[in-house]
């Protein structure tokens, strides 16, 4: 069978769940195809890893060190597969492998130009990925929205597929907005008649459209579409707003999508959804209800913390329980009332020093009072330096990224870092594994002796501090292989207090959620 391809585009106005999407046509299909997740970005930057949390939503990071767009998180998690930083095609990487190609003189004699030579370096990746990967299927989701200058290069490479490919073996699916204007009640079919007009101008004519709306779309709005947009009035699928993000498989089932692609595809992949509604179904009807404190300082943008969210959302489903996530703001944190309200404490990953001294008073807390604690990376750092300080009198103990002349540098560059200026793909990136001390509470989560969980940092635990903190009761509960580094720690006695230096969150799964997250809702419903 050749490889099919959809390409996934996006109109109207962004942040209209294109990856969501994507990521749950793959679900749907995934019963007996092997399918490979691309996303293409427009920016210049090589990948978004330099980029603020604020401003783009958090940085995935992959087995493989790559630092992706927050959309292989959803990829991972509705596929089931494990992606690769090359399935991330920003345009700073096309442009970079263009001038390679340049310099090394394979255009030797030409005039190198947008068309056809960066759209070539486009179309050969994507080809290169699937065949490379033997896919059945590669779902190709486009960056931004049609009409952005950013991805016009992808636009015109995604048209200019169907002749490589085959018409047969390419579906286009477009995903717009239909408001419904308050007073005026009804849906509204313009903006996408004007969105799917800016794609036939660039030469794609979309066999699919979802319109993003808040009821289900009615039978006269799909005729409608249908008619202006010149598709099948059944190729026209509400994409509803839901509650939770699990749904949306659920809803596109409903609405006929896989029959859609079947036909248009030539394919036939049966979705099997029992599973998944039922873990669905508990999180949309919990038996419980508990509240964890979430100090972090990206928390106006929730997206910075997708994975940890939907780490939450995967023991809601085995657990039952609603996880009411409460942002706590820890710049200039005076009042700590708000711990009196909480089941638990989570810290997770940061840079820099804004915030840091609120959450190690916050951790002091969660310790002297016995509030269960899950530590995240920058988490496990400052647990380290608040057990220093007042349980080792390491007066004035910190991080030398906080303050590099501190009197005890529990936490310090690793060593291979400090020779490194740049900034971009240096950190110490991807799955590491950890052998895990017996008889702690981490190996019970784990069940496991040898674990593998992504990282991303600078700064460890400082191996001269090592046997003090140790002497004072600081358990390590999982160490690198080499025995250097400490990747997981917990205090004993306590209801649950253990912290990682990697970041689980980005492997929990809906069907197998991150054993620290499991453990620790537990803990904070009083289980463990
Ligand atoms: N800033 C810390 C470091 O670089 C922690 C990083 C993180 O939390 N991802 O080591």
């Amino acid at each position: 069978m050749p490889i099919k391809y959809i390409i996934v585009t996006g109109g109207v106005l962004s942040g209209l769940g294109k990856g969501i999407a994507a990521a749950s046509i793959g679900h749907l299909l995934s019963s007996r195809l092997k399918i490979i997740p691309i996303k293409c970005d427009g920016y210049l930057n090589v990948d978004p890893g330099t980029m603020n949390p604020f401003e783009h939503g958090e940085v995935f990071v992959l087995d493989d060190g790559g630092e992706v767009d927050m959309d292989f998180g959803h990829y991972e998690r509705f596929l089931g597969v494990t992606c690769k930083s090359k399935w991330n095609l920003t345009m700073g990487k096309v442009f970079d492998m263009v001038r390679q190609k340049e310099r090394r003189g394979d255009y030797l004699g030409k005039t190198v130009q947008y068309i056809p030579h960066v759209t070539d370096v486009i179309k050969d990746h994507i080809k290169e990925i699937a065949r490379e990967e033997n896919a059945d299927l590669a779902i190709v989701e486009i960056g931004g929205t049609v009409g952005d200058i950013e991805n016009e290069l992808f636009l015109e490479a995604m048209r200019q597929m169907k002749e490589d490919v085959g018409r047969e073996n390419i579906l286009y699916v477009h995903l717009t907005y239909v408001p419904i204007p308050y007073g005026v009640n009804e849906q509204k079919s313009k903006p996408t008649q004007q969105s799917v007009n800016l794609l036939k101008q660039r030469g794609i004519f979309p066999d699919v459209i979802i319109g993003r709306c808040s009821q289900f779309l009615t039978k006269e709005i799909k005729t409608k579409i249908s008619r202006f947009c010149d598709v099948n009035p059944d190729a026209v699928i509400t994409g509803l707003d839901v509650e939770d993000i699990y749904e949306i498989p659920i809803i596109f089932e409903q609405e006929g999508l896989p029959a859609i692609i079947h036909k248009k595809l030539n394919i036939y992949s049966p979705p099997d959804l029992t599973r998944w509604k039922t873990l669905v179904e508990n999180i949309r009807h919990p038996a419980s209800k508990i509240t964890v404190a979430m100090c972090g300082k990206y928390t106006k943008l929730e997206d910075s913390y997708a994975s940890i969210i939907e780490s939450f959302n995967h023991c809601s489903a085995h657990l039952g329980v609603k996880i009411n996530l409460r942002w706590v703001e820890t710049t200039d944190l005076k009042d700590t009332s708000f711990l009196e309200d909480v089941e638990g404490i989570v810290v997770p990953g940061g840079f820099g020093a804004r915030g840091t001294e609120g959450k190690i008073e916050v951790i002091r807390q969660a310790r002297e009072r016995d509030i269960p604690f899950l530590g995240l990376c920058l988490g496990l750092q400052l647990a380290v330096i608040e057990f220093a300080r007042n349980i080792c009198s390491l007066k004035g103990a910190n991080s030398t990224e906080m303050d590099p002349d501190t009197p005890y540098p529990v936490i310090d560059i690793l060593p291979e870092q400090k020779k490194i200026s740049d900034k971009g793909g240096t950190m110490r990136l991807g799955a590491y594994p950890a052998v895990l001390a017996e008889g702690s509470k981490v190996r019970e989560l784990y069940q496991a002796e040898v674990v593998s969980e992504r990282h991303r940092h600078r700064y460890e635990v400082n191996p001269e501090f090592h046997g003090t903190l140790k002497e004072k009761g600081l358990i390590f509960s999982g160490i690198s292989m080499d025995g250097k580094l400490v990747e997981f720690i917990e205090l004993p006695g306590l209801r649950f207090f253990a912290a990682t230096q990697a970041h689980p969150e980005l492997k929990s799964r809906m069907e197998r959620p991150s054993p620290l997250f499991y453990g620790f809702v537990r803990a904070c419903l009083g289980k463990e």
